[in-house]
């Protein structure tokens, strides 16, 4: 029996809390800082994801012995590291890379270089410093439009830009160079564009094996039919129409096994998720990038269909068994519908009474951007809550959310009502 902290506060960590409590393996769960939803699964403990010492605290005082990271920003601020650094900490597992395996995400220019090492099918580019900014310019003039500009460092999901004019995208290599996003643009990768559609691959990898999680599409454009501005995301869908066997067995081969084959020819040690955002582009895929964690909101699609023990995966990746681990899927389609604040992505506000929880039926509430104020609980972000459903069809799935998401109420709620639509 295993004393588990999960860190992160999301809808993701949310569903992953969902699934853990359902291993016979759990004692006790503890979410730090976690939301009004994980409360219900398990004891939130008011510590941040990169208070590495106020997580030690609570480790040692709860007796953990396994730590599963959900959010990056620890990861590539070297959380795994610290926890290795400590002889007192010397029992405890981490699901999560170590901060050379978290540069995969926590640095464009490492993952394109990777990629490129490793022959993983990715867009061509280049990189670029101040000083070799006259290097870049010459590179956009051979590409064609549009221009893909990406800020090499962790920028919250906001460094990367697609724009149309040469010119324009010149000024704007030279704006990222000059702070825009902070250190984060001090470089900058500039890529060809690739056109088709995306998708979410998950693996689960002890650094040796891996095991495949059911894949996801998100929609992450605030507006239907894939306009307006782009958000955490609106929602998610699982399985993928178009990932059948065939296709699943080129990402395998193509991407998933030579990443894993790659951490470990280059030495770089690696227990945790991998996120693969992909691009089908005429049948082939081709990564865009690499997230060292589970997506959100894909995952609160994607623990829907895992059929087999959560904290058996778990263990495993930390414990280095996973070539005796097996996965199971549930054959059934799984949805998430995210209700947002109104005026999301851009401002809104806090502290709206949500109601409505009691009337829904035949579908998961996942937390995301609330807080228990007194006898209420109220929204506390942008994206609020997911309300995940399962189908025989896609179509099926999605009408269970949306008639659920009609009642859920707080005001200013917003969602689409299109996910699918190009499927
Ligand atoms: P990233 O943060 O790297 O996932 O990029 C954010 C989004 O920009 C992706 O989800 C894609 O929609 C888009 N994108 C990034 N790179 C490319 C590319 N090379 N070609 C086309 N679209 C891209």
């Amino acid at each position: 029996m295993l004393n588990i902290l999960l860190v992160g506060s999301g809808g993701r960590e949310h569903a992953m809390a969902w699934k853990i409590k359902q291993s016979a393996k759990v004692n006790q769960l503890y979410i730090a800082p976690g939301n009004a939803g994980t409360a219900d699964l398990g004891e939130n403990i008011a510590v941040g994801v990169s208070d590495f010492e106020g997580l030690k605290k609570v480790v040692l005082e709860k007796a953990i012995d396994l730590v599963v990271v959900g959010p990056e920003v620890p990861l590539v601020e070297g959380l795994h590291d610290y926890f290795l650094a400590d002889e007192q900490l010397s029992q405890v597992r981490v699901v999560g890379p170590q901060k050379t395996g978290a540069l995969l995400e926590g640095s464009k220019d490492f993952a394109k270089k990777f990629m490129a090492r490793h022959n993983i099918p990715t867009a061509k580019y280049t990189t670029v410093t101040p000083e070799t900014l006259e290097e870049g310019i010459a590179f956009l003039k051979e590409m064609k439009a549009p221009y893909v500009l990406k800020a090499d460092g962790l920028a919250a999901g906001k460094g990367v830009l697609i724009i149309e004019q040469l010119e324009e995208a010149e000024a704007s290599l030279k704006t990222m160079l000059d702070g825009q996003f902070g250190a984060a643009s001090s470089k900058v990768v500039i890529e060809e564009f690739l056109s088709g559609v995306e998708l979410s691959v998950f693996a689960i990898t002890d650094g040796k094996d891996y095991q495949i999680l059911p894949e996801a599409k998100d929609y992450k454009r605030i507006g239907e039919g894939d306009t307006g501005l782009n958000t955490g995301g609106m929602g998610a869908i699982s399985p993928v129409p178009f990932a059948d066997a065939a296709f699943m067995k080129k990402v395998e081969d193509q991407v998933i096994k030579p990443t894993v084959e790659g951490l470990q020819k280059d030495q770089i040690p690696y227990n945790g998720f991998i996120f693969f955002g992909l691009i089908n582009c005429d049948g082939n895929p081709y990564v865009i990038e690499y997230n060292v964690r589970m997506g959100d909101p894909e995952t609160e699609a994607v623990m829907l269909r895992i059929k087999s023990d959560f904290v058996d995966l778990l263990e495993a990746a930390a414990n280095g068994t996973m070539a005796e681990q097996s996965i199971e899927f549930d054959e059934r389609n799984a949805v998430t519908v995210m209700l947002v604040s109104g005026g999301y992505p851009g401002s809104y506000e806090n502290g709206k009474v949500m109601s409505g929880f009691g009337d829904v039926n035949d579908s998961i509430l996942f937390h995301a951007g609330t807080k228990q104020a007194e006898n209420d609980v109220v929204t506390a972000g942008g994206r609020v809550i997911a309300v995940s459903s399962y189908g025989n069809s896609m179509k099926e799935a999605l009408a269970q959310s949306y008639a659920n998401a009609e009642k859920i109420d707080f005001e200013g709620k917003y969602y689409r009502k299109d996910l699918g639509f190009d499927l």
